[in-house]
């Protein structure tokens, strides 16, 4: 009997410092999860839930969400035409400017929606020319107009985080007035709307992937045009009509003309499209 006891009492023994090391192993394992960067963003993301920034709502963990869009970039073939007509313009520059209108446009469309605020298109006016180029007029109405439709609705449009992952040349339109050159980028942000602080649609919790197309123009400088006397603002010669097929050119090829054309011209971000 003593000896049944003994095993009983050894295997009791055994069973608690078998339960004893599998409570220290769960304990070790919660903390090496804990620790681990998963489970930190797993912590994370339960203490927004916790804290109210985040809902069900935004765990739409799809793949279409992580990668981000392609750009159809067009730069190999595109980049000799825009030199042959512009030899002077730095096209790397304009895409960079033309990035920064579009990065600084998205973080104006969720300033100027919080809450009540006293501005108006000026800020577009006077901060979006801050990027290296300038905008025209009706850029700057569009904006103007999606802040408004947003404001009259009480809504929040907000872009959060923005990352630009690839950017490239998608078009170089010739028309008989203007030169378009459009350049595309993709990227991701934390997009959603919110209505008095409180969520109303999109997606706080994985980043919205996109794709813009922000249109650069290359127009007539109106003021300069108006406060300089100069004649033939086309793309022909104003002097024996001559199609200038070298618009970096400042002297026609056919009668020697000095064309001022284009030192009239400025290049300005004229649209910007999601698509
Ligand atoms: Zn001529």
């Amino acid at each position: 009997m003593p000896t049944n006891m003994t095993t009983i009492l050894i295997i009791a023994g055994g069973a608690l410092l078998l339960i004893l090391g599998v409570v220290a192993g769960v304990r070790k394992a919660r903390n090496a999860w804990r620790n681990s960067l998963l489970g930190q963003i797993m912590q994370g993301v339960k203490n927004e839930v916790e804290e109210g920034k985040v809902g069900p709502e935004d765990f739409k963990f799809k793949q279409e969400l992580a990668t981000p869009k392609s750009v159809s970039d067009l730069s190999t073939a595109l980049i000799p035409q825009i030199n042959r007509d512009f030899p002077d313009l730095n096209i790397s520059q304009m895409q960079s400017a033309a990035q920064s209108v579009l990065v600084k446009s998205l973080d104006l469309l969720t300033q100027m929606t919080w809450g009540e605020n006293g501005d108006t298109i000026d800020r577009i006016q006077k901060q979006l020319p801050e990027s290296g180029i300038g905008i025209t007029r009706s850029y700057s109405e569009d904006l103007w107009h999606r802040i408004e439709a947003a404001r009259s609705e009480g809504k929040t449009l907000i872009y959060r985080d923005v990352t630009v992952h690839k950017s490239g040349i998608n078009e170089y339109k010739k028309t008989s007035s203007t030169v378009e050159i459009t350049f595309q980028y993709s990227l991701q942000c934390l997009q959603y709307q919110e209505r008095n602080g409180k969520f109303i649609s999109g997606n706080r919790a994985t980043p919205t992937q996109c794709r813009y197309n922000v249109k650069v123009v290359n127009i007539l400088d109106a003021e300069r045009f108006a406060s300089e006397d100069i004649k033939g603002v086309g793309f022909t010669c104003p002097h024996c009509g001559a199609a200038v097929k070298h618009l970096g050119t400042d002297v026609c090829e056919f009668c020697g003309t000095a064309i001022k054309t284009v030192d009239m011209r400025i290049w300005l971000v004229d649209k910007l499209f999601e698509i």
